[in-house]
């Protein structure tokens, strides 16, 4: 059994919390504090092999960015995560967050973004990513559609999956694609 350090990247508020949540705990927590950074451990299997995932759950707010590259640095793999609504969508939360103009667009232009900085950063496009976009189960309020976001990822050449935490969709998926990437980009010695 192998351990892989995993990063989960994005803008605050895109569901990062609840994403890494419900795959290490399986449960949706509504209200996860935006400023909580934490790491989390879950074994999985994946083509009848175990390895143990190390998820860093960052708090991905503007300010914080100086970090993102520690973190970068000690990540094997990166979850780069959007949303998919607009923020009226959960205009309950916004007071929970210190800035009040951001859009989805900007999520989006943050995952471009950060998928520069891994990539200057590592000094390589040989890394491991994947890109996610949330709260599809919120389907009615979608602002980007999916061809959009679809022919953004394979623009970047990279793996996107559409998930729910709420739902449960679709986020093993996520870490099943990363584990493979990184068991071929860090082959065991
Ligand atoms: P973070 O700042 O990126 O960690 O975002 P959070 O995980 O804290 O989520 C921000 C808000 O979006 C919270 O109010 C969550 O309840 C909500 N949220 C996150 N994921 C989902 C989802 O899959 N569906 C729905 N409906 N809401 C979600
Ligand atoms: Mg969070």
């Amino acid at each position: 059994m192998r351990q892989f350090n995993v990063v989960v990247l994005g803008a605050g508020g895109v569901g990062k919390s609840a994403l890494t949540v419900r795959f290490v705990r399986d449960v949706f927590v509504e209200n996860y504090d935006p400023t909580i950074e934490e790491q989390y451990h879950r074994p999985m299997m994946v083509d009848g092999e175990r390895d143990s995932l190390e998820v860093l759950d960052t708090a991905g707010a503007e300010q914080f960015t100086s970090l993102n590259e520690v973190y970068i640095k000690s990540g094997r793999g990166f979850v780069l995560v959007f949303r998919q609504v607009p923020w009226q969508a959960i205009l309950s939360d916004l007071s929970k967050y210190q800035f009040n103009s951001l859009t989805q667009e900007v999520s989006l232009k943050e995952v471009e973004s950060l998928r520069k900085q891994i990539f200057r950063i590592k000094g390589s496009e040989n890394v491991p990513i994947v890109v996610v976009g949330t709260k599809s189960d919120l389907v009615s309020e979608r602002e980007v559609p999916t061809t959009t976001i679809e022919s953004l990822a394979s623009r970047w050449n990279l793996p996107f999956y559409e998930t729910s935490a709420k739902r449960n969709w679709h986020i093993n998926d996520v870490f099943e694609d990363l584990l493979r990437q990184m068991r071929v980009r860090y082959p065991p010695d």
